[in-house]
């Protein structure tokens, strides 16, 4: 079920209102460091392409973040390879698939690391305060922070979609890519 072309111009703005916050944390990173590590390149990368960020963009993208950090000419030669080994134009020409909620959860970020879904991962301060950028609060905060607690990470993804798209999600939120399509549906009809 591949979804539309995504357009660059327009990915600031899905990102604010369509990425789980797994996403929505490295994205922000990339935007703020201009670098993000190996595995949070991974992750969000195939994220990209899943939604159909087309391999021309994806490298316009990362060339434009990581440029400022390590230099136009150090990305061309040493990052831009395995962009385009993520979209199969390198080594074996595997075609990799985004990464599930499932994978995402069972990884394990060190310090400096942005990969790994912010539920499991995230101290509770700091997934109060992501969250709250994203406008939940009160009681579904709350119902938020019981999921996590109990450690049902999905569901507590789950919630914070009821509670920023104000609409029920009786499928559950299973896979960062699900959770855009369903938002990019919800938007759009
Ligand atoms: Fe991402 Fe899945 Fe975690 Fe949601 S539950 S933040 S989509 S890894």
């Amino acid at each position: 079920k591949d979804c539309a072309e995504i357009s660059l111009k327009d990915i600031n703005q899905l990102a604010s209102t369509s990425f789980p916050l797994c996403m929505r944390h490295l994205f922000g990173k990339l935007r703020e460091d201009h670098h993000l590590k190996h595995q949070g390149r991974m992750q969000l990368g195939l994220f990209l392409k899943g939604v159909g960020l087309k391999l021309e963009d994806a490298l316009a993208f990362w060339r434009a973040e990581f440029s400022q950090k390590v230099g136009a000419e150090r990305f061309d030669k040493e990052y831009a390879y395995s962009i385009r080994h993520n979209y199969g134009k390198e080594g074996k020409r595997t075609d990799y698939t985004p990464y599930s909620c499932q994978k995402i959860i069972m990884s394990t970020p060190s310090t400096g690391d942005h990969h790994g879904c912010p539920y499991r991962h995230f101290s509770e301060e700091n997934l109060r305060a992501a969250l709250n950028k994203m406008g939940v609060g009160g009681r579904a905060m709350d119902d938020i922070m019981d999921k996590v607690r109990n450690r049902h990470y999905q569901l507590a993804c789950t919630l914070t979609f009821e509670a920023t798209h104000g609409t029920s999600c009786e499928t559950g939120i299973n896979h960062p890519n699900q959770y855009f399509v369903e938002s990019r549906k919800f938007f759009e009809s």
